[in-house]
C-alpha cells in the first residue's frame, strides 16, 4: 500500500494549480514500469480529497512508456512494450544490447513514476 503518498502528493498538485475551481477530471501519466496500481491510487485519492475541490473527480490514467537514457552519448531509447506484455524481460534486453553508439551505459530517465498532465476544472 504505497500508493497513499503518490494520492496525496497528486491532490496537492492539482488543488494548488486548480485555486477554488472544482476538479472534474486528473489526467495522470502513469509510468509503464511504476508498479503503481490504478485501483489504489484511486481509492486513496477519493478518501483524502473528501471535502476538497477534487471531491468527485474522476482519475485518468494514460500509460507512459519507460525511457533510458545513454549515459555516453545523451541518446533516448523508448521501451516499445505492448500493454499485455511483461515489462522486465523486455527492459532487460534492453540494458544488455545497449544503445547503438556501443554503450551499455544507460539510466532510466522515465516511465518509473506518476506525474500529473493536465486537469478538466469545472467553473
Ligand atoms: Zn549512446
Amino acid at each position: 500500500m504505497h500508493e497513499e503518498p503518490y494520492a496525496q502528493s497528486i491532490l496537492d498538485m492539482a488543488l494548488e494549480k486548480a485555486g477554488s475551481r472544482p476538479i472534474k477530471k486528473v489526467i495522470l501519466g502513469l509510468g509503464r514500469f511504476s508498479a503503481i496500481e490504478p485501483e489504489s491510487l484511486e481509492l486513496f485519492f477519493s478518501h483524502l480529497s473528501r471535502g476538497t475541490p477534487a471531491q468527485g473527480a474522476i482519475l485518468v490514467f494514460e500509460t507512459v512508456p519507460v525511457t533510458l537514457t545513454c549515459k555516453t552519448c545523451s541518446a533516448v531509447l523508448t521501451l516499445d512494450i505492448p500493454l499485455d506484455q511483461p515489462v522486465r524481460p523486455a527492459l532487460g534486453r534492453y540494458l544488455s544490447r545497449g544503445c547503438s553508439c556501443g554503450s551499455t551505459s544507460l539510466s532510466f530517465s522515465g516511465g518509473l513514476g506518476l506525474d500529473l498532465i493536465r486537469l478538466e476544472l469545472g467553473d
